[in-house]
């Protein structure tokens, strides 16, 4: 027999004799469907946590590469894989798998719009958001709820997480809270991250996915939890009253407005220029001085005038940000590179 395939009675004892889950609790853990979005810091850790708790499988998706500066947090990668410049679907895939084969593991490389998600999310019982940023979580929540999918959403950033469960009917949106979350501002690479803070929020996300998917809905929290490891500072908010009837997102008559081309961040090559310019998915005013300070703070070379902010990225490129969120990446023509550069200053 496959020693890799050999049945390891043992391997799930100490979870299954945890009671709440048990030997019943444990069969529909290894039945259900998992989807990551994001293989970062939360995606690693996520996508680790329930592979070893044994998901039945477990599907990654991601846009991005391997590099140094992600090996102080992002779990599953090593050095080879930063010096391989791996996609991290590739490399979370093939480490995934050696940490337990008995899961069904795949791998995406893509950056996820409406078309990926109608691909690999349809048929999923849970999708764990680690992602970096507000268009793709809207996206996500407006698929989640017409499909009726729960997803977990998590966010960290410096010392700082937070976390909440969302399932269509039985508590509020991400659209019904969009005044009680933060959205964008600081990122990890602007305000840095250290990994507990990553762990803390892994640990939010993977503790309601193994209520939900072992059947123990009763348990779930119910609640916005947010902390911040540095300033000692622990919240817990009970969100079931955040729920809107008008919703367009999960009300009695939603529309999933998020799921519609025009309201689709968008990107395009600029006509004969080595730029691509980005429109976000809501024009929204933007404080160029604050952003400028922000990023002066620390360290980045910005020049300003009342109406954009120019910021060096490298040596070879540079992000112009207009009042109005439109934004030119200078210096690639490839969109999904600018989407990163995009995310990485701006979340
Ligand atoms: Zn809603």
């Amino acid at each position: 027999m496959d020693k890799h395939h050999a049945p390891v009675p043992d391997r799930y004892s100490r979870q299954e004799r945890f009671a709440p889950i048990g030997s019943s609790g444990q069969q529909r853990i290894r039945d259900s469907k998992v989807l990551v979005i994001g293989a970062g810091a939360l995606g690693s850790g996520l996508a680790e946590m329930l592979v070893r708790a044994g998901v039945g499988s477990l599907t990654i998706i991601d846009r991005d590469y391997v590099e140094w500066s992600n090996l102080q947090r992002q779990q599953l990668y090593t050095e080879e894989d930063a010096r391989d410049r791996l996609p991290k679907a590739v490399a979370a895939e093939a480490r995934l798998r050696s940490i337990n084969s008995d899961v069904k593991v795949q791998g995406i490389v893509a950056d996820v719009t409406v078309y990926e998600l109608d691909q690999w999310a349809r048929d999923q019982d849970l999708i764990l958001d680690a992602t970096d940023n507000f268009d793709t979580r809207l996206l996500i929540n407006d698929y989640a709820m017409k499909m009726d999918i729960p997803w977990i959403y998590g966010a960290c950033v410096g010392s700082y997480g937070m976390s909440v469960f969302f399932k269509r009917g039985l508590m509020p949106c991400l659209s019904c809270m969009m005044e009680t979350i933060p959205i964008g501002g600081a990122t990890c690479d602007t305000s840095g991250i250290i990994s507990p803070a990553v762990q803390m929020t892994v640990s939010l996300q993977a503790a309601e996915a193994l209520k939900w998917l072992s059947g123990c809905e009763d348990s779930l929290r119910n609640r916005l939890v947010s902390f911040d490891l540095w300033n000692n500072q622990y919240t817990s908010l009970d969100i079931r009253s955040a729920r809107r009837a008008d919703c367009p997102s999960c009300g009695d008559k939603a529309s999933y407005p998020y799921l519609e081309a025009q309201h689709h961040r968008k990107t395009e090559v600029l006509c004969g220029r080595d730029s691509v310019q980005i429109r976000p998915a809501k024009v929204t005013k933007v404080k160029l001085p604050d952003v400028s300070d922000r990023l002066r703070a620390i360290g980045l070379i910005v020049q300003e005038n009342p109406y954009l902010v120019s910021i060096e990225v490298n040596d070879k490129q540079r992000v112009v940000l207009f009042g109005d969120g439109r934004m030119l990446v200078h210096g690639t023509k490839d969109l999904v590179e600018a989407k990163i550069i995009a995310d990485r200053l701006f979340g």
